[in-house]
């Protein structure tokens, strides 16, 4: 008798109201993201609490600066590449840190850094490549 599908009917709107969702959602999390990134930049802190790790790349900032207390140097974190849960805010990667050139100067892993800001790309090309990696425990 002609019956259109649920689909047919219901289909488009639920799509929509579910592509309506995940836009809020990123915009939710791109102002938690440039909250956070204000705190950071104009008084350096507190980190904590901060966006999660998968909150972050959903908002398009793939990228965390990090500055070595050790060596002054500014360094960008590939947020994808972190193995940690995506639900891990991103204050927490702190203690994992290691800078490269420092632990290699003492011999054993440096993890004293400080949270800059979440960033969309790496900073600057002419900055030294990134010797940061997420250690483990
Ligand atoms: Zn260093």
């Amino acid at each position: 008798m002609g019956t259109k599908s649920r689909e047919t009917i219901y289909g488009g709107s639920i799509r929509a109201a579910a592509e309506r969702a995940a836009e809020a959602r990123k915009t939710a999390d791109r102002l938690a993201v440039e909250a956070w990134n204000k705190r950071m930049l104009g008084f350096q802190g507190p980190a904590q609490p901060s966006p999660a790790l998968g909150d972050a790349i959903n908002a398009g900032f793939g990228y965390l600066e990090v500055k070595c207390l050790g060596c002054n140097t500014h360094q960008t974190v590939t947020l994808d590449i972190v193995r940690r849960p995506k639900a891990t805010p991103v204050h927490e990667l702190e203690r994992y840190m290691r800078c490269g050139d420092c632990s290699r100067l003492q011999g054993r892993p440096y993890k004293r850094s400080h949270l800059v800001a979440l960033r969309v790309a790496k900073i600057s090309a002419s900055d030294p490549p990134s010797t940061w990696w997420p250690g483990e425990r």
